[in-house]
């Protein structure tokens, strides 16, 4: 025997845990023992540790109920001296609940258990005890329903057959001739268990066992399997949850919100997850479980009167009925809803953070079942930390931890165009479960959703309800509709977590999924039918509707300004537009940290002009093409310089190979020769002589300026021009040329002296001169090796981080994807390097580069323009090796600020 302690008690007899051992008892079983210590009440019980778990994975079965056996006994006479009853006592037996609890929260993705040490006697003492026969039979028939699923396994096959278990269930009301659940009576019940116990035996081949402990084993183990089913697999991958982590098992004593009309069930959240109001709200049904408020079978009842008002207007249900037939807790129940204020307030003052919170109250009896920080939308996880921040709860630093920088996204997100929605035909109305405005074509199933939108369609996933298994399917939809559930559904917490618009219960919707369609008020829509959807206001659309970008203030503008006083790195912006420059300078970009003048090539007709010069036998035909370019990128380069007022704007020379400016397609190329008037054959010769077998490790970067000489001189021309002209208007600005792909510092001086000597000529040339600087681009891993010799050429570095990248490790950014994810799969790689820096292998090549160009020049500006410059661990990094800016896409900047803030904060 080990001497590895695996089991925590929690309860009014003694609590072991707290809340500080989230990564030992699950984030449940901590908050479990932390309420119990802050004199909430609890139902008893025990955390079975994630150690467990873990030895479990690695010893299996036997070895695992060996190691806990004496411990979950002890547990369980601890639970029984509490509760006043015995486990498997068939007069009156102790009933337990069995739930997974992880170190993060991952709603809904692992397995639970109720009702478990049931068997055909001990409910008959459960009905007598109770004096409900049907109550007791209805738990019956759950735990064997539930048990028979998780436990056993019995699941449908295949994606369009229902779930076995309901599909006898409906059976059984039809022949009733009863429409709801709550319309069985004890003797259906009783049937319903019996055929479950059949169906069980014949599909699975065993019998539904009887004994309470084999009960609770099974249970135990199956909690544990659920680690990695599929869909926490899939959750822990796009959450960055570490499968080494395990789960606890948290076994408790039931209590039930099903005794009756003075017992109930809800969940409920301290402040609002969707806005982030201050208000205390939730949803609870009466005479229910747990597992019926978020299945959205029933529709739930608001816990606070407000809410409950609120919810009608939402929902069109009239002042009368509401009160008649969904009044809410605090007008049912008024002494149970104070004291749930009173839970409610003090957890959220002890944990200082908006709490989501389960409940059940048993005849006229107050128990807290889980206390969590609560998921929210980005624009929630603002105000809240701003609230909390104004309320003097939390700290400064505390509330720019508060905010996880990538749901900034949320609050990007565009809304509707009020024009184009005011022309728009609503079809329905569902609850406003997930704020954003969504536009997209319908799809019900969720495997679908992904292959629609990896062939870059937008689509909404129309479901009855979601489950944990729609889970990448509704990652990659543009918006969930979904006919069932309530604001606390699947469907509802999921998207608010993911940040993605969605409007839950939306009653009007009938789904039919062999039809593949959707019926609302008789007009029928089918699978690719546009629909948009309103996940503010629970509107859906029929069509597509145009959006438009959100307004940031408020509390936006107030967590912004707190980024300032705490973050070091500079946050700049890849803009090659004066539109993305505007945007950027909103969002609060303080320069331009990379312009990629290629792109500016494609616009209008200018490509005409660069396939001239692409297709020139000679410099003259080259010089030719060229000249009309100058005007062009002269005037880009003048809009991008107006935009910015005097801010920082590098300007990278030309980088692609010329392969990628002529078509290569025959109709292309057709169409090509027609406009350039010259002949088929000539085109096809040229884009043949262009192709190369590795056209990224090719003819690009300053290869083209050192082969083509002229075409720099044109752009240095352009750059300088324009920099006087914005300077005659009154701007003063510096612009920063930056040359691409060097290698050796001979590379990085010959286009110097080209790009010096235009500079000469031009401020002769007018008779006025301006600064400028001239720098490089550390984008081969032979650049960072011999980043001293180059800083002496180099008044600034920028790490292209995504060529650095694909260069130190050796694959390219183009066809990675055909096997990096199976290597994100297999754990070969913890993260995709080109999303997030690979900091121990590239990340060394960027700290050797910046030691080595400050020891040439120690004022040498320093900063990222690859895509990591937007990605908030990247950006941790980049803090840390001491750059002065990253520069990122327009709508990332605020993420970048954010980012840049807490890593200023965590150093
Ligand atoms: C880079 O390589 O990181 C970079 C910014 O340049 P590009 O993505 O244009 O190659
Ligand atoms: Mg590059």
């Amino acid at each position: 025997m080990s001497s590895t302690k695996y089991v925590y008690l929690f309860g009014s007899h003694g609590t072991e845990g707290a809340a500080g051992m989230k990564n030992l008892l699950g984030g449940k079983g901590a908050n479990l023992a932390e309420m119990c210590r802050l004199g909430i009440p609890v139902p008893p019980g025990f955390t079975i540790s994630t150690e467990a778990c873990t030895a479990y994975t690695t010893l299996g079965r036997e070895r695992l109920l060996e190691m806990i056996r004496d411990e979950v006994l002890a547990g369980i006479r601890s639970v029984e001296a509490e509760m006043g009853k015995r486990f498997g006592d068939a007069a009156d037996p102790l009933l337990l609940s069995v739930r997974s609890g992880a170190r993060a929260s991952m709603p809904g993705m692992m397995d639970t258990i109720l009702n478990l040490g049931l068997n055909d006697e001990a409910v008959d003492g459960l009905a007598r005890k109770a004096g409900n026969e049907r109550f007791a039979w209805d738990s019956y028939r759950r735990f064997v329903q539930m048990y028979g699923d998780v436990v056993m396994g019995l699941k449908p096959v295949s994606k369009e057959e229902h779930d076995p278990f309901e599909v006898v269930i409906d059976m059984v009301k039809e022949a009733r001739g009863v429409q709801l659940d709550t319309e069985l009576d004890a003797a259906d019940l009783k049937e319903l268990v019996a055929r479950f116990k059949a169906l069980i035996r014949a599909r699975i081949g065993r019998d539904f066992p009887v004994d309470p402990w084999e009960q609770l084993w099974g249970a135990i183990v199956a909690v544990f399997d659920s680690w990695n089913n599929d869909r926490a697999r899939v959750y822990r991958e796009l959450n960055d949850i570490p499968e080494s982590w395990g789960t606890a098992v948290n076994v408790q004593a039931m209590v039930f919100g099903n005794l009756g009309d003075h017992s109930a069930t809800g969940v409920a959240f301290t402040r609002d997850a969707g806005t982030g109001e201050d208000l205390f709200n939730g949803e609870f049904l009466v005479n229910a479980q747990g597992e019926d408020v978020v299945a959205g079978i029933r529709t739930p009842q608001q816990v606070s009167l407000v809410g409950s008002r609120r919810w009608a207007e939402l929902a069109l249900v009239s002042e009368a009925e509401r009160a008649e037939h969904y009044p809410s807790l605090e007008e049912l129940m008024p002494e149970l809803y104070r004291q749930l204020i009173e839970a409610e307030t003090t957890l959220e003052n002890h944990f200082r953070d908006m709490q989501d919170l389960e409940f059940t109250i048993q005849e006229g009896r107050l128990w807290m079942l889980q206390t969590r920080n609560g998921k929210r939308t980005g624009a929630a996880m603002v105000r809240i930390a701003m609230e909390m921040l104004e309320q003097g709860m939390i700290d400064e630093k505390t509330a720019l931890e508060r905010v996880t920088p990538d749901r900034l996204n949320d609050l990007l997100h565009p809304v509707f165009d009020p024009r184009a929605l005011a022309q728009a035909k609503p079809i329905a109305r569902g609850l406003p479960a997930s704020p954003g405005a969504a536009t997209g074509q319908i799809v019900f199933f969720a495997d679908e959703a992904e292959t629609w939108a990896q062939r870059g369609r937008d689509v909404i996933l129309v479901r009855q309800e979601t489950s944990p298994e729609d889970l990448r399917g509704m990652s990659v939809a543009k918006g969930i509709l979904t006919a069932r559930g309530g604001m606390t559904s699947h469907a509802a917490v999921v998207a608010r977590g993911m940040g993605k618009c969605c409007v839950s219960g939306c009653g009007a919707v009938h789904v039919d999924l062999k039809a593949r369609t959707m019926t609302v008020d008789g007009t029928v829509y089918a699978e690719g039918d546009w629909i948009s959807l309103n996940g503010s206001t629970g509107e859906v659309y029929y069509g597509r509707i145009a959006t438009r970008d959100a307004e940031l203030s408020g509390d936006f503008g107030k967590l912004m300004a707190l980024t300032d006083k705490y973050r070091r790195l500079e946050i700049r912006t890849n803009a090659d537009t004066p539109e993305e420059a505007a945007v950027a300078r909103k969002f609060g970009a303080t320069g331009i940290g990379l312009c990629r003048t290629e792109h500016m090539f494609f616009e209008g007709d200018r490509i005409l002009a660069v396939r001239e010069m692409i297709l020139a036998d000679g410099e003259a035909g080259r010089r030719k093409a060229l000249a009309k370019l100058l005007p062009m990128q002269r005037s880009d380069f003048e809009g991008l310089f107006r935009e910015m007022d005097g801010l920082p704007v590098t300007i990278r020379l030309l980088d692609p190979p010329l392969h990628e400016f002529v078509p290569h397609d025959d109709a292309g190329q057709m169409t090509m020769a027609r406009d350039m008037g010259v002949s088929l054959g000539r085109i096809k010769l040229r884009v043949e002589q262009l192709h190369e077998f590795n056209p990224m490790l090719g003819h690009r970067g300053c290869r083209l300026g050192i082969s083509f000489p002229e075409i720099t001189e044109m752009q240095a021309r352009a750059i300088f021009e324009a920099a006087l002209n914005a300077k005659s208007r009154g701007t003063a600005v510096v612009p920063e040329i930056m040359v691409p792909l060097v290698g050796t510092i001979r590379e990085l001086d010959q286009q110097a002296a080209v790009i010096r000597r235009v500079a000469e000529q031009v401020f002769a040339e007018r008779g006025e001169a301006v600064h400028w600087m001239l720098g490089t681009m550390i984008e081969t891993p032979r650049a960072a090796l011999v980043a001293d010799s180059i800083a002496r050429s180099a008044e600034f570095f920028s790490f292209g981080t995504n060529d650095l990248t694909q260069m130190t490790m050796g694959f390219s950014r183009d066809d990675a994807g055909s096997f990096l994810p199976r290597y994100l799969k297999l754990g070969l790689y913890e993260h995709d390097p080109f999303r997030s820096i690979d900091q121990k292998g590239v990340g060394q090549l960027v700290e050797m580069a910046v030691a080595k160009g400050r020891a040439t020049r120690p004022d040498i500006e320093l900063g990222v323009c690859g895509e990591h410059g937007g990605d908030p661990a990247s950006i941790g990094f980049f803090h840390r090796a001491g750059l002065r800016y990253v520069s990122c896409s327009p709508f990332r900047v605020p993420i970048a600020r954010l980012a840049a803030a807490q890593a200023a904060i965590a150093s």
